[in-house]
């Protein structure tokens, strides 16, 4: 058994892709994007869905938690709305101007002899403007975002449920007041990080083997469900490490010093890597 697990190493690379989360993971928390993202959100909510300034912050909360994103949860609880228009108002109006590109990261990707993909939650306009800015728009062979998971109309309730919406929302502050609620927690059509549905989806899509792929992500939960299916993890943007996390970084920047294993493997093997280069769907557009 021995023998063949150092065979195996000699013959192949440990690693063939890298997957990356988009934000707050190739470009720093301290940008501001994030919180100015978290304001719109509460301002879609306020002002397209009516939903009272007061119970605001704690259902952002409670969704976010119980959902992966405020919009999967937006979804579940029973509010229609347009994901492009939640997309333009939310990602439409963030301070891009403050993401400046940065050539350090862009040679080091450029650098990797791996697979390089995204995975982001986000839409894809938004990550095309990040990675525009960020001048990383050619260091990726895909972007997995959220019209790759979640196609267009596959969802959305019909016209004439429209005008009665509000009326049918379920309310989460209530369900999660009760020691023993008597309703049970509506699923959400919305695939999205952390959920091992969104996983299996983005890993089929690209054609990745969780095995060979270290998984890139400022989320903590997110790095605990890559563990989970079978990736290797680098939780980004801080020191310490948690729980599902092999590797921590406190910047993109340090992956050369953290993982150089990712350089020598290619280094080291006569196998050549990428026999099975496919393409994504999802085109990086703006
Ligand atoms: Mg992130």
């Amino acid at each position: 058994m021995e023998y063949d697990n150092r065979y195996q190493q000699v013959q192949m690379p440990q690693y063939d892709c890298l997957l990356f989360d988009l934000d707050d993971t190739l470009y720093p928390l301290s940008s501001g994007l994030a919180a100015q993202c978290s304001k719109n959100i509460q301002d879609y909510m306020n002002q397209k869905l009516g939903i009272s300034k007061e119970k605001l912050s704690e259902i952002c909360n409670l969704l976010y938690k119980n959902y992966g994103t405020t919009m999967a949860g937006l979804r579940a609880i029973g509010y229609d709305f347009d994901y492009d228009d939640y997309h333009s108002f939310v990602h439409g109006r963030l301070p891009y101007e403050k993401l400046k590109p940065d050539p350090v990261l862009r040679n080091l990707l450029l650098g990797l002899p791996l697979r390089k993909v995204i995975f982001t939650n986000a839409d894809k306009v938004h990550a095309a403007k990040v990675l525009g800015r960020l001048g990383l728009e050619d260091c990726f062979e895909g972007i997995i975002c959220f019209e790759t998971l979640n196609p267009k109309n596959k969802d959305t309730i019909s016209d004439d449920e429209e005008d009665d919406h509000q009326t049918k929302t379920f309310d989460i502050i209530k369900y999660f007041s009760e020691a023993s609620p008597q309703s049970v927690l509506p699923k959400t059509p919305v695939l999205c990080k952390p959920s091992e549905a969104a996983f299996k989806q983005a890993l089929k899509i690209a054609n990745i083997d969780p095995k060979r792929t270290m998984f890139f992500d400022d989320s903590v939960r997110n790095i605990e469900a890559a563990k989970h299916m079978g990736l290797h993890t680098v939780l980004v943007g801080t020191s310490q490490r948690s729980k599902g996390a092999d590797f921590v970084l406190e910047s993109i920047h340090n992956i050369r010093e953290a993982l150089p294993e990712l350089w020598e493997a290619n280094d080291k093997s006569d196998v050549k890597y990428s026999s099975g280069k496919v393409a994504i769907e999802t085109p990086v557009t703006a």
